[in-house]
């Protein structure tokens, strides 16, 4: 399995698809999915990855790849109140 991070909390999980342990967070909109793919291993170093996890614990926008959408950080942020 691939680790990768919770676009929601910030914790990290295996599989960037699947539901996180920790607020349950599914990714299932196309939307998602594409943003739950880029904190993971297979882009990131451990060391990024560990970055992503603080600022999203820490309620930052993270920096999404531009092909991925402009307003990225505007859907993050709408979804943000999950699992709190
Ligand atoms: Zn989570």
């Amino acid at each position: 399995m691939t680790t990768a991070i919770c676009l929601c909390c910030g914790a990290v999980k295996l599989g960037a698809l699947t539901p996180c342990p920790e607020c349950r967070f599914d990714p299932q909109e196309n939307g998602d999915k594409a943003k739950a793919a880029v904190p993971t291993e297979h882009f990131l170093s451990q060391e990024d990855l560990n970055a992503v996890s603080e600022r999203i614990k820490s309620g930052l926008a993270v920096a999404y790849p531009d092909e991925l959408g402009k307003d990225l950080s505007h859907d993050f942020a709408s979804n943000s109140g999950l699992g709190k």
